[in-house]
């Protein structure tokens, strides 16, 4: 049995025809609720952050089928098809927003020729708040951080925090590296900057002593099946990558 929590990373929920590319960020609307409501009836535990981080702290013990639900980019989507599921079966979230980007669409996608989705406006952000869906920061810009220069990382992750607390009025204390992308540099500027956490893309399960600042997660694919979403969570355990 996997003693650690698995973080698993989703980014659309919607209605989707099967695509090519960019698999691991599209989860069809149906498909995700079928694997919530198995985390609910296999009796999953499904943690919010302030539980997944004071269990990693050492702080409480890690309970069997400990899960935690991230959603990367704030996609409108998010709002229309998955928040509602995790609101009936009361299962907590962490969404990371881009400063940059509050009521805007996803324009980054434009340069591979893809659609751009909507995302989430600030208004929206603060109601769902209210309605217990966490909210981190993804940067401004949505730039592969560890490629910029320190002045253009420094920014992003300080700015980002301030920006979206000016917007939405809650507290960020969370940050995800775009593309998963980080170093060293990163890991010093979200530290320096009072967040208490940062999710990355290697994958594996987190353990407690775990560093909180890169924290592995797991990749759910549109073309994971509910055996393969099981297996996803029992098996894919073992860092991909150690850590920095
Ligand atoms: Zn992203």
């Amino acid at each position: 049995m996997n003693r650690g929590i698995s973080i698993l990373m989703y980014h659309q929920v919607g209605r989707f025809r099967p695509m090519k590319s960019h698999r691991s960020t599209y989860c069809h609307h149906r498909r995700f609720k079928a694997q919530m409501t198995l985390l609910k009836l296999l009796g999953y535990r499904v943690l919010d952050f302030d539980s997944m981080l004071a269990t990693l702290r050492g702080e409480r013990e890690v309970p069997p089928r400990a899960v935690v639900l991230t959603f990367d980019d704030g996609y409108e989507n998010f709002r229309e098809y998955a928040h509602p599921v995790l609101h009936r079966l009361r299962l907590p979230s962490m969404v990371y927003l881009l400063a940059g980007y509050l009521g805007d669409s996803a324009r980054w996608f434009a340069s591979d020729g893809r659609d751009t989705p909507p995302l989430m406006d600030a208004a929206t952000v603060s109601t769902l708040a209210r309605q217990g869906v966490s909210f981190g920061s993804h940067g401004i810009n949505h730039l592969k951080l560890a490629d910029q220069p320190s002045e253009v990382i420094e920014r992003e992750v300080h700015e980002s925090r301030e920006l979206l607390e000016r917007a939405t009025g809650l507290q960020i204390r969370d940050f995800c590296f775009p593309y998963g992308s980080h170093d060293r540099r990163c890991l010093q500027a979200v530290r320096s900057a009072g967040y208490r956490s940062a999710v990355t893309c290697v994958r594996g399960s987190a353990y407690p002593g775990e560093d909180l600042f890169q924290l592995p997660r797991k990749a759910i694919s549109f073309g994971d099946s509910l055996a393969g979403f099981l297996w996803k969570i029992h098996v894919k355990n073992r860092r991909k990558h150690p850590p920095l």
